[in-house]
């Protein structure tokens, strides 16, 4: 019998950029990604679907993350791109956490009703990538990371 392995994609380029917790900082983080993606050569539509997608995960760290920090927190944003065009995401926080991660992925499930959000966030991000992953632990933060392959290219 002959295994076939899998190559390991090779990584071109990353980066990693740490942002305070803060709206204001969020149009920054996502131009800062939109800058790196861009080199890439990516449809109008690829680096929308990133920004968007970026742009959900950074706002949940600071609206729900750091709820209770009173606007203390920061915010990790790592990236990488591999051979192909995938691109890799990953955003951190060290905030309150959650307890059940599946259902907080759930369609239309948002922990803070009374502010009138639609939780849509991680459906949005699960739509416009390839993948989203997430790991959260009470107490501890939060860590998402959405890849996206660009030009339907494989891995
Ligand atoms: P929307 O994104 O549509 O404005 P939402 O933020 O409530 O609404 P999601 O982004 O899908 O919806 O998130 C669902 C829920 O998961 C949140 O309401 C919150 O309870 C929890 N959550 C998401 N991100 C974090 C995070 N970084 N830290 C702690 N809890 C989070
Ligand atoms: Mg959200």
């Amino acid at each position: 019998m002959t295994a076939i392995k899998k190559k390991k994609a090779v990584k071109t380029d990353s980066f990693s950029l740490e942002i305070e917790a803060k709206s204001a900082n969020e149009s920054f983080a996502r131009m800062a990604v939109a800058a790196f993606v861009a080199r890439l050569d990516p449809t109008v539509s690829e680096l929308a679907d990133i920004k968007t997608a970026l742009s959900e995960a950074v706002t949940n760290a600071i609206v729900h993350g750091y709820r209770n920090s009173r606007g203390v927190g920061r915010i990790r944003i790592k990236g990488a791109v591999y051979e192909g065009g995938k691109v890799v995401l990953e955003v951190k926080d060290k905030g309150c956490g959650m307890a059940d991660v599946e259902l907080c992925l759930r369609p239309l499930y948002t922990g803070a009703p009374e502010e009138e959000r639609s939780g849509m966030g991680f459906t949005v991000m699960e739509s416009f990538c390839d993948s989203l992953r997430v790991r959260s632990a009470p107490g501890k933060g939060t860590t998402v990371v959405l890849t996206k392959r660009l030009g339907g290219g494989a891995e």
